[in-house]
């Protein structure tokens, strides 16, 4: 098998031996890949840059028998300010967990890329708040999924429900419910509805916009967390992730 150069995101490692390190990668045209780079934890080792996590770069890889191991890497981006903020890093850590739990191998997935590139450009680059990012990148990549939310029609009955009074989000529904439904007793706020109908308006370029007051993010962390944790089982490494963030 010959070797390939594909773009990719490092979005998860294990540490084995001395010295190597299997890494996860995110390519869009290729989805999920595991691979072997030896010798990368040295301190003089040329593969010590690329071999950390949320880097982007040009991986060079030979395959032999569907296994991959790293030859090089032309590192294009490291978002380096990741590594020196804890609630920054934390929230990529997440946002690279979920994907991690949902790409294939050889599985094109262009949109949940350019969702995870600009999540982690903004994390590192700007000066919005992390949570805010999260909650917008959970959003967008619960709807990505095909677990978009119910808004302004009960998740049940299908009766619109932008004038009523009282509303209640039901995970297992799959968004808001009625009074007059089975809602489980969770009430939402309709401020919380309308932030989520918004945020999923938005371009990925867009999200640096979404700015929430500390009540409403703690509301929309809730409602996300455990679409999450529906989609993902409650085991899933990415939930406790976020059950740490909160
Ligand atoms: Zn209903």
């Amino acid at each position: 098998m010959p070797t390939e150069c594909i773009r990719a995101i490092v979005t998860g490692y294990a540490d084995y031996r001395d010295n190597d390190r299997m890494l996860t990668l995110f390519s869009a045209e290729r989805g999920r890949i595991d691979c072997k780079a030896r010798n990368c934890r040295k301190p003089t080792a040329p593969l010590l840059s690329c071999t950390q996590p949320f880097v982007f770069g040009e991986f060079e890889l030979f395959f032999n028998n569907d296994r991959a191991t790293v030859n090089g890497c032309e590192v294009r981006e490291t978002f380096y300010p990741l590594r020196e903020d804890v609630d920054r890093f934390m929230c990529a850590s997440a946002a690279t967990q979920l994907c991690n739990a949902v790409i294939e191998h050889e599985s094109e997935d262009r949109q949940l890329f350019s969702l995870l590139y600009h999540i982690l450009s903004f994390l590192a680059y700007t000066e919005s708040d992390p949570r805010d990012l999260l909650i917008a990148f959970m959003l967008h990549y619960l709807d990505h999924a095909g677990y978009r939310p119910s808004l302004t029609r009960c998740a049940i009955c299908r009766r619109d429900v932008r004038q009523d009074a009282v509303l209640y989000y039901s995970t297992d529904a799959g968004g808001v419910v009625c009074a007059a439904c089975p809602h489980g007793g969770r009430a939402v706020s309709k401020i919380a509805l309308e932030a989520m109908r918004r945020i999923l308006l938005l371009s990925h370029e867009e999200l640096t916009r979404v700015v929430l007051k500390d009540e409403l993010k703690r509301e929309l962390y809730a409602i996300l967390r455990n679409s999450c944790a529906k989609m993902l089982g409650e085991g899933d490494r990415a939930v406790a992730l976020l059950d740490q963030i909160l």
